[in-house]
């Protein structure tokens, strides 16, 4: 029997906390949907923290290296919330969201036959959440593969740049700039 089996019992009240406070990490992948959802300039839609910023112990292939220093690209927040948490604590892009925002407070782990092995919440923030709903496992499986790919996909990303950072470094140039990381990623 996996542990935390009875956490699929969880039903979000849409309470709005996991948009105010913790800090969300996001992909090229997430910023590709916003832009284009929003038309907004990528630069406008993300800010750079660094390790004093954001609590990211076990994700270090997420440092992109800058010339600012080493720093984590995450969802901009402004008057203390998501720039895109709504007045109704509803999500104003929500069918663009990251996927980190789609998987939140779940935290499953499976074994190679894809069966769940545990669940758990995240608790990076207060989660009045009920325990009258319904989750799949599938659907938990189908969403926990997609966010590790395409944060699989970022990373090796971050890891070529950081590469190429270091490269400058040794012919005696500053690394580049975040303007120059996003031109990189393919934004304008
Ligand atoms: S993108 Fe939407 S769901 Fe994600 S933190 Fe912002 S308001 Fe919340
Ligand atoms: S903090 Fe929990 S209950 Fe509140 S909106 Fe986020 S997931 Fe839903």
């Amino acid at each position: 029997m996996p542990t935390g089996l009875h956490l699929l019992r969880f039903r979000c009240t849409g309470c709005g906390n996991c948009c105010r406070d913790p800090l969300l990490p996001i992909t090229d992948g997430d910023l590709r949907r916003i832009v284009d959802a929003t038309r907004l300039p990528a630069r406008d839609v993300i800010n750079w923290v660094d390790r004093h910023g954001i609590d990211l112990p076990g994700e270090p292939e997420s440092f992109v290296h800058l010339r600012s220093g080493r720093r984590v690209m995450v969802l901009r927040h402004r008057r203390g919330g998501c720039q895109f948490l709504g007045e109704d604590n509803r999500c104003k892009i929500y069918d663009s969201r990251p996927l980190g925002c789609r998987i939140f407070p779940f935290d499953p782990e499976f074994n190679r036959n894809r069966k769940l092995v545990r669940l758990r919440l995240i608790e990076a923030t207060e989660c009045l959440y009920e325990k009258d709903g319904s989750n799949s496992v599938a659907g938990l499986y189908s969403l926990h593969k997609r966010t590790e790919a395409e944060l699989g996909e970022y990373q090796a990303k971050v890891t070529e740049w950081n590469r190429q950072q270091k490269r400058r470094i040794r012919a005696g140039k500053a690394a580049s700039t975040t303007t120059e990381y996003l031109d990189y990623l393919g934004f304008e």
